[in-house]
């Protein structure tokens, strides 16, 4: 393991690395930064929880002059995802005199407006509002020499890609540009063509897709037992979990229970106002709240630290989405747990995922002696994957959420469904502001 300071870092920012705790760099730090200190650009791919952020911030601040205008700039999907990185930034940034702002819809710009009047070095931001910002001339891109896009394949995935491009294109053609993305499909790898120059890439390893290190295990059950399961394993926990629902229906229904039960939890969906999902996430960072129930929207890189427990209390619509969950605990070199609710009608969609995973997995059917009652018809399904319609079944679909087989992955989760609309709806140009609004960023 290599120590910061052996990367070339200054004295001002080690120090705040050292006040917290960021003894050694971890290996995306280690590679990243120096090519990024030595003005290449970069592509890295690494699982959540590997230390992007550090990797990427702590490069820029070194490279920024206080009071000399915006230098650096970063785009995140969503507005949390942005708080999350400023913050990180201004704890490295704490001696060195350089400032952040964070520029996100669902805010009032008067507060945006105010802190980049007060002048800023960095801007950390969602694509919408920043594109309001620069419409208005209250941001000026001119003179940025550091770009990041983080979590790009989450933008993407938004209906992004044309105010991200919009933005790049305003910016300098001299400038170091790093992207981070979970994944590499061939949008990012286009993307990367076009705007990223002899970029030096990062990829995760197999295993770290596995989630290694993480105690996985599933447990087939009905989809009305979920509940008492979910609070046999809530009461042998002491720290905190996190519980990941389809739909912000269910998100709901599930937190509402758990008040009923007299747990303190909290929720975040889509729906919520932006300042109801600030004040939970707030209570769940400080520990104030000891159960998060969320939609997926919460699972990309936020960073939760102390979760013990990961609950999939529905089947995730893909693997990376799995993957992206159970990420959120065993963090920074913990040991978490993550558990797996399958309902009976997702068992084509969880074999799916089962496949993906490499690491050991547990089955509690099996462990706990819980026999699984599939109804016949379901049974001779599951293994044809026969979707609905192709065999003109009848069966009708038990549980209200879930549906059965690809009805599943259609639906997927509530945000997913807004993001396509977002998408669609774009149609011919001109539209880009309209988002910037939206409670959603
Ligand atoms: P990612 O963006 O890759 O998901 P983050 O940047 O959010 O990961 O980092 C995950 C967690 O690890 C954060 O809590 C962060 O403070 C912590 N962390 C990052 N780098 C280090 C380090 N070098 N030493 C100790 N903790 C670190
Ligand atoms: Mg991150």
């Amino acid at each position: 393991m290599t120590k910061f300071n052996e990367l070339g870092i200054k004295d001002e920012i080690q120090r705040a690395l050292d006040e917290l705790g960021f003894d050694e760099a971890f290996p995306i730090q280690e590679a990243c930064i120096p090519v990024l200190l030595s003005d290449r650009d970069v592509i890295g791919q690494a699982h959540t929880g590997s230390g992007k952020t550090a990797a990427f911030a702590v490069a820029m601040l070194q490279k920024i002059t206080p009071k000399k205008g915006i230098q650096g700039m970063v785009i995140a999907p969503t507005r949390e995802l942005a708080m999350q990185i400023s913050g990180e930034i201004k704890k490295f940034a704490k001696y060195t005199g350089i400032k952040a702002a964070t520029v996100y819809g669902g805010q009032g710009m008067g507060i945006q407006l105010d802190a980049l009047d007060r002048g800023v070095e960095i801007v950390v931001a969602t694509p919408g509002r920043l594109i309001d910002h620069l419409k208005r001339g209250s941001i000026e891109l001119s003179d940025v020499e550091y770009v990041v896009l983080d979590e790009a394949d989450t933008m993407l995935d938004m209906g992004f890609i044309d105010d991200i491009q919009f933005i790049l294109d305003l910016t300098p053609e001299e400038r170091t540009m790093s992207l981070f993305s979970a994944t590499m499909p061939t949008e990012i790898l286009r993307l990367s063509e076009e705007y990223l120059r002899n970029p030096k890439q990062f990829l995760l390893d197999a295993d770290d897709l596995s989630g290694e290190g993480i105690d996985q295990s599933f447990l087939v059950i009905k989809d009305k037992e979920k509940f008492d399961y979910l609070l046999d394993f809530i009461k042998k926990v002491k720290g905190q979990v996190i519980v990941f629902c389809s739909t912000k229906y269910r998100t709901r229904d599930v937190a509402k229970f758990l008040h009923q039960e007299k747990f303190n939890a909290v929720a975040i969906e889509g729906d919520m106002s932006q300042h109801r999902r600030e004040q939970s996430m707030a209570k769940f960072r400080s520990g104030k709240a000891d159960i998060l129930v969320a939609t997926d929207v919460a699972s990309r890189g936020i960073d939760v630290p102390r979760v013990e427990l990961v609950v999939n209390y529905d089947v995730p619509n893909q693997d990376m989405v799995y993957f992206h969950r159970i990420g959120r605990t065993a963090r920074a070199g913990g040991v978490g747990r993550a558990i797996t609710f399958v309902s009976y009608s997702s068992v084509g969609d969880w074999n799916l995922i089962k496949k993906q995973i490499k690491a050991d997995l547990k089955d509690l059917n099996k462990e706990m002696g819980i026999e699984i009652k599939i109804p016949d018809p379901l049974k001779r399904q599951i293994p044809s994957r026969r979707y609905g319609g192709s065999g003109g079944s009848s069966y009708s679909r038990g549980p209200r959420y879930g549906g059965y087989g690809r009805s599943n992955r259609g639906r997927s989760s509530d945000d997913r469904g807004r993001d396509k609309k977002r998408h669609d709806s774009r149609g011919g140009g001109g539209g880009r502001n309209q988002y910037g609004g939206r409670s959603r960023w």
